[in-house]
């Protein structure tokens, strides 16, 4: 893999072999003991995690965070182990890295290594761009990879943890992992009577957890070690139990599916309303390929992150998007951008267009048909809270429910206006095609051919009209035929609404008591939320790439999960961010 490097990648680790021995150039040390990896880590880490919650009871769930992820020893044995738990409780599994092992290694690494996860796990191995990496490799169990820089990985990281394994490079030659700093986050970071558990047994290491709050103990070490040592809060622990499950879901286009996919995985069965008239993600083809800038702002590397998830979505085909730039100006541009990303991500064509081998499109209908869930079909035209969120459709009660989430797309009827959406509509058409076999972005967007024939959008309108206009109809198919060369015949046209913020991002989050944010300068001052009631919503014109992810980073923050998205990444999808701009402005 050719490796540029930039602000979204991360140098990957730098490793000798010797034998099956990984070494690491960058820290001078090895990754375990010679020829006792796999037992190094079952005896340090993961057979006193195992004694400690076997017994937890149903509905609980356990947050393990482990600083070092390196070949994911750790997390596929505990991911193993938890297998053997009941089916209600889940695993969370933290993994912080800041040079992760390249694929080749990991293969390499793990090929002796017995574990049903693995395939899973080297499968969906993230790409090392800074950020936060959501995988599943089992129903119950939830890995969220961090990859950063240990302290910068911590600040942004919106967790409660009850067991830290502190695995990384030794004190002594990777000192930054073992700072009193580090040490003051983690305790920040623990739920009550958490422990941390660590192979090494030096002084540092004591005097920084003791400093921060935990009591130490040491243990006999394995191998070579003699000790090793364990920190503890001194109090009861407790395992986090779930106790939200009533949910329902106004909206069920790919914002609402996308949540109730998320909280079917945690065996949620929400109730999900939709009035019936099919918004735009209902078009059957729709682009699915990361906003993308010359600076790696937060903004951009989640939407990489989030069209890393995309590639496990049921009705996501990866056939790749090829982006033809229209200016001299978007050639520039794509150029830079290009030479700031692996070739696995965004590659230069001869053409001199650019291609993005892990894109393609979705197409909702198969991911609904294959989620197999329920809709009642009801428009609801108020909302009341008492106790529970009511929804009314013309005065008769429809629903009653502890949990709201309002997907609603375009429609903002229900919507308060300070979340400042507008409407841009769109145009789709369909035309006879063959043998196109991968998404082509200029002008307008050309899917590849399914059953000869493919969709071809990308019109923008102020407006919220929703009529058929023959002019964008006869853009759509002059651009189309300039593209491919050759005449095309119209088979469909679509119209649809996009719902689009101030800013163009999306607008996630649990809804603000607006009233009390007067003399909020700060989203993360924000104190007071509507009790149950969340918005899931301005997808604009990149619900495909960002919903998925988002969803679920939604559904995580709802139940009081690690979140899919870091802190900073929250705040940019904060709903209340331009009443507060607003304010801060006057
Ligand atoms: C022409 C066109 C082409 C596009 N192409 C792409 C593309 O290639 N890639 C891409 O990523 N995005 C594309 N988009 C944008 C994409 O379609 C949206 O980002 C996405 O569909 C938004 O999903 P949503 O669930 O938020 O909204 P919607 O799809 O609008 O779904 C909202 C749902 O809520 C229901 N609803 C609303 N209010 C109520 C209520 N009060 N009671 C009950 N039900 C209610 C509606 O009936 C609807 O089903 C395109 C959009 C258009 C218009």
């Amino acid at each position: 893999m050719n490796i540029k490097k930039s602000e979204y990648l991360l140098e990957p680790a730098d490793i000798i072999w010797n034998n099956l021995n990984p070494y690491s150039r960058q820290y001078r040390d090895i990754y375990g003991q010679k020829n006792d990896f796999f037992q190094e880590k079952l005896n340090v880490f993961v057979e006193p995690f195992t004694k400690c919650v076997k017994d937890i009871p149903s509905n609980s769930q356990v947050t393990v965070c482990e600083l070092g992820l390196g070949f994911g020893i750790n997390l596929l044995l505990t991911a193993d182990f938890w297998k053997s738990m009941p089916k209600s409780s889940r695993l969370n599994f933290i993994s912080i890295e800041k040079h992760p092992v390249k694929q080749a290694d990991l293969k390499k690494m793990l090929r002796f290594f017995k574990a049903d996860n693995k395939d899973q796990f080297i499968a969906n191995y993230p790409i090392n761009f800074r950020g936060h990496h959501t995988i599943w490799i089992q129903k119950n169990v939830k890995i969220l990879i961090v990859l950063d820089d240990v302290a910068s990985a911590l600040s942004n990281l919106d967790a409660k943890v009850d067991y830290w394994f502190l695995d990384g490079f030794s004190p002594a030659k990777n000192e930054c992992m073992w700072d009193n700093q580090v040490f003051k986050k983690i305790r920040t970071l623990s739920r009550p009577g958490a422990k941390a558990l660590t192979y090494s047994a030096a002084g540092k290491v004591k005097l920084n957890l003791e400093n921060n709050g935990f009591k130490t103990k040491k243990t006999p070490g394995f191998g070579k070690k003699t000790e090793m040592l364990t920190g503890y809060l001194d109090e009861k622990w407790l395992p986090a139990t779930v106790t939200e499950t009533d949910f329902t879901i106004i909206g069920a286009g790919l914002a609402g599916l996308f949540c109730a996919e998320a909280l079917s995985r945690r065996n949620i069965e929400p109730a999900i309303i939709d009035m019936g008239t099919a918004g735009p993600s209902f078009i059957p083809q729709l682009s699915v390929f990361p906003l993308l800038a010359k600076t790696a702002e937060p903004q951009y590397r989640m939407s990489l992150a989030a069209n890393e998830y995309m590639e496990s979505a049921p009705g996501f085909f990866r056939t790749g998007l090829t982006s033809v730039p229209d200016t001299e100006k978007e050639q520039k541009r794509l150029k830079i951008i290009c030479n700031l990303l692996p070739d696995s991500l965004m590659v230069e064509t001869k053409e001199n267009h650019f291609h993005f081998p892990r894109a393609g499109w979705f197409s909702t209908k198969a991911f609904e048909k294959e989620l197999n869930l329920e809709k009642k079909q009801v428009n609801i035209t108020k909302l009341e809270s008492e106790g529970a969120w009511n929804g009314y459709s013309d005065n008769e009660k429809v629903f009653s429910s502890q949990n709201l989430i309002l997907a609603t797309g375009s429609n903002l009827e229900l919507l308060p206006d300070q979340l400042e959406i507008r409407k841009i509509k769109g145009q789709a058409i369909s035309v006879d095609t063959s043998g196109l076999n991968r998404v082509t972005n200029s002008l307008v967007t050309i899917f590849p051919t399914v059953k000869g024939k493919s969709v071809v959008s990308g019109t923008y309108e102020n407006s919220s009209a929703l009529q058929i206009s023959p002019e964008n109809t006869k853009v759509l198919h002059e651009n189309a035929e300039a593209l491919l060369g050759r005449s095309l015949k119209i088979r469909k046209e679509w119209v649809g609404l996009r719902a689009s913020s101030r800013d163009r991002l999306p607008i996630v989050g649990q809804a603000p008591q607006w009233a009390a944010l007067q003399k909020t300068q700060r989203v993360r001052d924000i104190k007071f939320y509507e009790p149950g009631l969340y918005y899931c919503l301005a997808f604009g014109s990149r619900g495909a790439t960002h919903a998925r992810l988002y969803s679920e980073h939604l559904i995580s923050k709802i139940l009081g999960e690690p979140c899919a998205l870091g802190k900073i990444e929250q705040a940019i999808l904060s709903p209340a961010r331009f009443f507060i701009r607003n304010q801060v402005r006057c």
